[in-house]
């Protein structure tokens, strides 16, 4: 095409109206300085409840929320019935996830520069605590994150209003790993989310963590918060830091009040206490932290390949007990039954 041919008013006119284009199209909008414009407009459009197939609003960065945590949901209404009273209100949510309803999210929130909208779905459900199908061979790689802005709303907050005691730490426990930390509360405690994110699950699991929820934060982390009486969020909503997600209670796997707190990036959790310190009230890293192999250390060593020599006297139950693993657990990784006898002096593999 030749310039000169066109004329001044038109070329100026072709000018103008490329940048409208550009201004409200998705890849400026979600973006700093266009974002701030379009703020009001971008807080009424945030969600949208749209019935399922709804054929052109999912693209790549948009999750689809699939029913089927909803339906499980459905179904425990008669395990809800037989918990003690305290815990049988029924969670604001519960009605509208069993509704034949997928949610859509605006993509348009997630607007960290460190984070791009891809990263931040690819690997998006609302049942996995973790999703990511990454191998463990990741955990040695170091990573920096940009845990929030100083001073700006994408900052953080404690999960919990006041200072509370850690009753069980990070990492091996007797039967199995554990995975996060458990802090004491009193039931029916705030809790609240530690950063800005996104519900990704919010369920009730009868076995494990009772009345739970994992948000994806934009700085990529995800926690989960268990053993709630009452969740107060569900599966898409966007959250901020600090802001209320449920209240502590004693469901699931639980002898007695406490939240049951995990911190992962891309599945795998590291010790919440290198983050924070419960009993203190206080958050440790600073905007920009670098999560190492260090911080994976008792994961790392809890997937490496451990051997037992078998003795006279052994169990597959003595053995389970002493490597904490489970019976079944040592059978399938050494290809047996629980009949098979067990020989002196042959090697099985308990991890
Ligand atoms: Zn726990």
């Amino acid at each position: 095409m030749n310039l000169n041919r066109i004329s001044k008013p038109t070329f100026i006119y072709t000018v103008l109206f490329l940048c409208v284009i550009l201004c409200s199209s998705n890849v400026s909008y979600g973006q700093g300085f266009f974002r701030k414009i379009f703020k009001g407009k971008d807080k009424k459009a945030n969600t949208e409840l749209v019935q399922e197939n709804t054929p052109s609003e999912v693209a790549v960065i948009v999750p689809t929320f699939s029913l089927e945590n909803g339906i499980e949901d459905c179904q425990h209404q008669e395990e809800l019935a037989s918990l003690p009273e305290a815990y049988q209100r029924i969670n604001l949510n519960e009605t509208e996830q069993c509704e034949n309803v997928v949610e859509i999210l605006d993509g348009k929130f997630v607007d960290a520069t460190y984070l791009t909208g891809f990263d931040y779905y690819s690997s998006w459900d609302n049942w996995n605590v973790n999703p990511y199908n990454i191998s463990s061979k990741v955990l040695k790689d170091s990573v920096d994150l940009h845990l929030y802005e100083e001073g700006d709303s994408l900052a953080w907050a404690f999960p919990l209003d006041e200072k509370r005691k850690v009753t069980s730490k990070y990492g091996f426990r007797r039967w199995r790993f554990h995975h996060g930390i458990d802090v004491k509360l009193a039931v029916g405690d705030t809790l609240r989310s530690m950063f800005d994110g996104v519900v990704r699950i919010a369920k009730y699991n009868r076995r494990g963590y009772g009345y739970y929820v994992m948000i994806r934060h934009k700085n990529g982390l995800e926690t989960l918060y268990g053993h709630m009486s009452r969740y107060l969020v569900r599966p898409g909503q966007e959250v901020k830091a600090g802001e209320v997600i449920g209240l502590g209670g004693n469901t699931g796997r639980s002898t007695g009040p406490h939240l049951h707190f995990e911190i992962r990036y891309q599945g795998y959790a590291f010790n919440p206490e290198d983050m924070i310190d419960f009993a203190n009230h206080e958050i440790i890293p600073p905007s920009d932290f670098t999560l190492t192999a260090k911080n994976y250390e008792l994961l790392i060593e809890s997937k490496k390949n451990v051997y037992h020599r078998i003795r006279s006297g052994d169990s597959l139950w003595k053995i389970s007990r002493r490597y904490g693993t489970s019976i079944t657990k040592i059978c399938r990784l050494n290809g047996m039954s629980k009949r098979t006898t067990l020989r002196v002096g042959r090697t099985i593999r308990v991890r």
